[in-house]
């Protein structure tokens, strides 16, 4: 979805609300509700600024026990560009070579799902937990703790117990 910005840009003092809903399209990631993003866009004097925030449902994965689990991601978002950051040339192209920018400005239309695509990356959390106190798998044998233990755990406080038993009954 494009978005043209040409106006705001033109009018310093602009401020111009944006309310999207919508499926957005991130590679590797599965989006379990549509994308709800409100944008505040304006142009101060100095500069063009995207702000806003997003709200969006994924499936992740917990990094100790792999099981999938919804997340709720909510994530603020600013982007501040300068006048030079887009000026465009005689043919109405950016005129900058910063690939952030180019990435998401083809001329002054924004693309609005590459815009909240990449923010959606950026919001990802880098090491997802089920829940806070999730106990994860056991090394040995692979049993997702959280569904209760599993005989290496016992075996392993066995083994403990008889050697501190050992260790008492040499005392005496
Ligand atoms: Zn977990
Ligand atoms: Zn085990």
């Amino acid at each position: 979805m494009k978005l043209d910005l040409s106006e705001l840009i033109k009018s310093t003092g602009a401020v111009i609300p944006f309310h999207f809903e919508g499926e957005i399209e991130v590679e590797g990631v599965e989006l379990l509700s549509p994308v709800v993003a409100d944008f505040k866009f304006s142009n101060t004097h100095r500069s063009i600024i995207i702000e806003g925030e997003l709200d969006v449902s994924i499936l992740a994965e917990c990094v100790r026990c792999l099981k999938h689990f919804p997340l709720s991601i909510h994530f603020p978002f600013q982007e501040v560009y300068t006048r030079q950051d887009l000026m465009l040339d005689t043919k109405g192209n950016l005129v900058t070579e910063d690939e952030d920018i180019r990435s998401i400005f083809e001329g002054h239309n924004l693309d609005l799902s590459e815009f909240l695509r990449q923010n959606i990356i950026l919001a990802l959390p880098s090491a997802p937990l089920c829940s806070p106190d999730c106990k994860g798998l056991c090394p040995i044998c692979g049993k997702n703790l959280n569904e209760g233990e599993c005989q290496c755990a016992q075996q392993k406080v066995d083994s403990r117990w008889r050697k501190l038993l050992d260790y008492k009954k040499k005392e005496v």
